[in-house]
């Protein structure tokens, strides 16, 4: 019934809800789209602020902002930027608000981002079933009912931990039994874990979670079609290159910037199933085999060649398949052991001590140059750090180096149109317009709006 309402409104949007027969429902285009159109988007159903352990600093409940904010008085729990975002969230907040201040001190603590959205989850759905807040065909508790749990996937020690949690649930909202069950929460937990997303800024910093049932019915594909990013809380799906009328939807749940071993294991450990898109039914094909060695092997012992190596038959080291040469096991065991170490104690490093953490970026940034092909993950990630710490040091020169190193890697590892690309090549203009290299600056800003 209610996924019929569901395809009533999605009609008008050139959108269809279809059921394959291993995937299950999903969405289907009437139309062609064109790349960087809107093909859907969604508010939450419900949303929190995430926490950041780096600093103290909370966010506005409503829009995400963390200036000019003020503690709500009652619960001393939430925070809002102003009265206009606290009157939109009043309806929910009102009996939050009473639920939270009733919350003994001690137990403030464990209310983390998790265990908020699930309070705020049971009572937007009571609101609604009362009809204190209105329900429309694609904001209604059917569609977070219909999500897949997983529940029989999920490990026993897992299993424990939601139970917990779904025990702080109930004790929290001291609803009467018939009204809530543990068990029914502990499985909601299961939901929210595969299928709450996370809500990023523009620049693609983590903000929040927010649950989006519609959105959450687009299947996964390690070579999308579509793109998920947000505007504020709306979370807006963009195609990614020319979609043909009748084509299924499909965006990525993982980082696509990886091996196709790394991608099956992420998405079997987190969502519980084996992709079967175009990049991964290539696993063991000789494209695949050298794609994971250039994202996650080593680099020629030859500087000047680009070669990728694999593993020789005598289990000596590896071989370059390019120019034959080979580079023994223990040389690669050794760097890699130097950077192993060397990002253990960068990670333990205090926060906001960049120019310590620069150097030892630096030195991990050159034992990988030897270490890995030039187009390596890990490579591509310490260059990103370093042009983050260089940002936030203000140091513009450095920072414009870095991010033209990025570009190239960044192109190779996320085709077509990924908003990744496009940021970076507004990053690299606005240095570049900094430093008074204007040409250079117009150059690369139009290549970001193109993207
Ligand atoms: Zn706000
Ligand atoms: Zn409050
Ligand atoms: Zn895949
Ligand atoms: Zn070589």
């Amino acid at each position: 019934m209610k996924m019929e309402e569901l395809q009533k409104a999605l009609n008008g949007r050139s959108l269809t809800v279809s059921t394959l027969p291993d995937k299950g429902r999903c969405f289907v285009t009437t139309r062609d789209f064109s790349p960087g159109e809107v093909i859907i988007s969604q508010e939450p159903y419900v949303s929190v602020p995430n926490k950041n352990s780096s600093d103290s600093s909370c966010k506005c409940e409503w829009c995400f902002t963390s200036s000019n904010i003020k503690k709500c008085s009652a619960c001393q729990v939430v925070w809002y930027c102003g009265s206009s975002c606290q009157k939109t969230d009043w309806k929910l907040h009102r009996r939050e608000c009473q639920v939270l201040s009733k919350v003994d001190k001690g137990r403030i603590k464990s209310l983390t981002p998790s265990i908020r959205l699930m309070v705020k989850l049971y009572i937007r759905r009571k609101l609604q079933s009362e009809k204190v807040v209105p329900t429309t065909s694609t904001d209604n508790y059917d569609l977070v009912e219909a999500l897949v749990s997983h529940m029989s996937d999920i490990n026993e020690k897992q299993l424990v931990l939601y139970a917990q949690m779904a025990n702080l649930v109930s004790l929290i909202l001291k609803w009467p039994e018939g009204e809530i069950s543990i068990k029914d929460i502990a499985v909601d937990f299961s939901k929210l874990a595969c299928n709450a997303h996370t809500i990023c800024d523009a620049e693609l910093r983590p903000l929040g979670t927010g649950l989006y049932p519609v959105i959450s019915l687009i299947n996964h594909s390690c070579l999308p079609n579509s793109v998920l990013v947000f505007e504020g809380r709306l979370a807006v799906v963009h195609a990614v290159q020319h979609i043909p009328k009748g084509t299924e939807v499909l965006i990525s749940y993982i980082e696509t910037a990886a091996s196709t071993m790394t991608r099956q294991k992420a998405l079997k450990e987190q969502y519980f199933f084996t992709c079967t898109c175009p990049r991964c039914i290539k696993a063991g094909q000789w494209d695949d085999i050298k794609e994971s060695a250039i994202l996650e092997g080593y680099r020629c012992k030859d500087n000047r060649c680009s070669g990728f190596l694999l593993r020789d038959s005598e289990n000596k080291g590896f071989v370059c398949q390019e120019c034959g040469l080979l580079r023994e096991k223990e040389e690669i065991k050794s760097i890699a052991y130097e950077v192993k170490s060397l990002s253990e104690k960068v990670s333990v490093c205090s926060p906001g001590n960049n120019t310590d953490a620069i150097l030892v970026y630096k030195t991990i940034e050159k034992l990988e140059m030897e270490l890995c092909h030039p187009f390596s993950i890990s490579l591509m990630r310490t260059r990103e750090t370093l042009l983050k710490i260089y940002m936030e040091l203000q140091n513009w020169k450095e920072a414009l180096a870095y991010c033209r190193l990025v570009i190239p890697a960044y192109e190779r590892a996320y085709q077509g149109f990924h908003p990744l690309v496009g940021l970076q090549y507004y990053t690299c203009g606005k240095l570049e317009w900094f430093l008074g290299e204007t040409d250079k600056a117009i150059q690369s800003l139009t290549k970001a709006v193109d993207v």
